[in-house]
């Protein structure tokens, strides 16, 4: 880590997500253009995601399993939208073994195909409905302009897919993950995501209703945190996935699909990073609190050693994942900043003084200076800390709730939309016409995030076009 400061996010939010995700060393740029390498300390976020939402994919019935990377090329065929959304993204195997393959492989950019295909091989009967798999992993796409967690080559995440007897159950699944989903980022993330249905330009290549949660990142664009997909019978014809009903007639099944990826984590960083670093909601980071000794000479090391070894001890006994910075090479300052930068939620700061008044220094990270810093005494403080992550946590997710409601505007006319989307969302009345939501892209460069699904059914019209319209929808600049 550098001592040099980060770019501050007004003066260019963009460089500053850059420097911020490589001196916190969350990930780093690969030989390949557009490939990422995920560091320890990121991907230590990313398994807390992962513990999080597996726990929840569980508690919903769900299991886990694994599919391969190769699919052949012509599953990718087998579904018209499905390959022609994904087509210019694929990277595709032609040589094996030294040899030019009679058919080429592709690098998986999603599994539906292959997941499909092994289903009409296990679906038989209604008995063996519904089928509600998750798998982790890796996929591929080829894209042009790449950003570290953002949109990369290859990237990491879960994929559930399921089949269901009915289009009602498959329809609840869609709605019942993307729940999940919401559940997930608002009370683990501490990012307040928007639930809603996408238009029929945004949703996923394949799917009948793509639905997703929105989040806003610090420079008020939008980023799409995860989606879940209603497949009705598209894939199910297409790889013949049928089953035996109660009265003995074919059936095809109804499938979903739902993902969420390591791009949630460029979702932390832009939702809570500030110009001192990263902000970690606690309940996600990979250390919540770093205790930092302070002394000048040895004697004075072998007290507060000791203190902090049990203080360490006392808080890991509690549940608390904490990291004792005993670096002898670097001053405390020092570590203060590098910790500042890297997000930990609650510094503990243990010196002679503290040992003296039988006290230790806490300091927020969400409140800088003064106002986030208190001294409490060394008795009963894992529970004090316990509680201290807990209100870090609740306050990260109403500044970040304030700041994106106070830039959702409801503009009056077109005019002021194409003003209110250079900086925040508009919350705008849309006739669902493509030709209007071009419109705004090319005026605006933003795009239609979602249908909220918790909007009054009041009609009004069209922002764009004057004409009726039934449903509100979210425009903004998107990453
Ligand atoms: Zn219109």
């Amino acid at each position: 880590m550098s001592d040099e400061k980060l770019t501050p996010q007004k003066v260019d939010f963009s460089e500053w997500y850059n420097q911020i995700v490589q001196r916190a060393e969350m990930a780093d740029y690969a030989p390949v253009r557009g490939c990422m390498v995920v560091r320890p300390y990121g991907w230590a976020l990313w398994e807390n995601i992962q513990l999080a939402l597996d726990r929840r994919f569980k508690d919903t019935g769900h299991v886990n399993a694994a599919f391969p990377l190769l699919i052949p090329m012509s599953f990718l065929e087998k579904e018209k939208d499905h390959v022609e959304g994904f087509s210019p993204e694929l990277a595709v195997v032609t040589i094996g073994g030294g040899e030019k393959l009679e058919e080429p492989l592709v690098v998986r950019p999603t599994s539906e195909t292959i997941i499909g295909y092994m289903y009409s091989k296990w679906i038989k009967s209604y008995r063996d409905l519904p089928v509600l798999i998750n798998q982790w992993g890796n996929v591929v796409r080829w894209e042009l302009r790449t950003r570290l967690f953002l949109r990369t080559l290859e990237f990491y995440w879960q994929e559930g897919h399921t089949a269901h007897a009915t289009e009602q159950e498959a329809r609840a699944e869609t709605m019942r993950m993307l729940d999940v989903y919401a559940d997930f980022a608002i009370n683990e993330g501490a990012v307040p995501v928007i639930k809603g249905v996408k238009s029929q330009a945004e949703k996923f290549a394949g799917a009948n209703l793509s639905a997703s949660i929105e989040a806003m990142m610090g420079d008020t664009r939008a980023l799409q945190a995860g989606t879940s997909h209603f497949l009705a019978q598209n894939f199910a014809k297409a790889f013949n996935i049928q089953y035996l009903d109660e009265n003995n007639t074919q059936q095809y099944v109804w499938t979903t699909s739902w993902g969420l990826s390591t791009r949630f984590i460029g979702a932390i960083i832009m939702t809570h990073g500030d110009d001192q670093g990263l902000i970690l909601p606690p309940r996600l980071a990979p250390i919540q609190a770093v205790i930092i000794p302070i002394f000048k000479s040895v004697p004075e090391t072998t007290a507060v050693m000791e203190c902090v070894r049990r203080v360490e001890a006392e808080l890991k006994a509690a549940g608390v994942r904490v990291k004792v910075d005993d670096r002898t090479e670097v001053t405390p300052g020092f570590k203060f900043n590098d910790w500042e930068m890297r997000g930990v939620p609650l510094r503990i700061e243990i010196g002679p003084k503290d040992i003296e008044k039988n006290t230790i220094a806490l300091a927020r990270r969400d409140k800088p200076g003064r106002e986030g810093k208190s001294f409490v005494p060394q008795t009963q403080l894992a529970v004090k800390v316990a509680d201290l992550l807990v209100e870090i946590q609740q306050a990260l997710l109403e500044r970040a709730t304030s700041f994106r409601d106070s830039h959702i505007f409801e503009p009056r006319d077109y005019a002021e939309l194409v003003e209110v989307v250079q900086n925040g969302w508009a919350y705008s009345y849309w006739c669902e016409s493509p030709e209007c939501e071009t419109k705004v892209k090319e005026d605006t460069k933003a795009t239609t995030r979602c249908l909220p699904l918790d909007q009054e059914e009041a009609p009004g019209k069209c922002i764009v076009c004057g004409k009726a319209a039934e449903h509100k929808v979210y425009f903004a600049r998107a990453y």
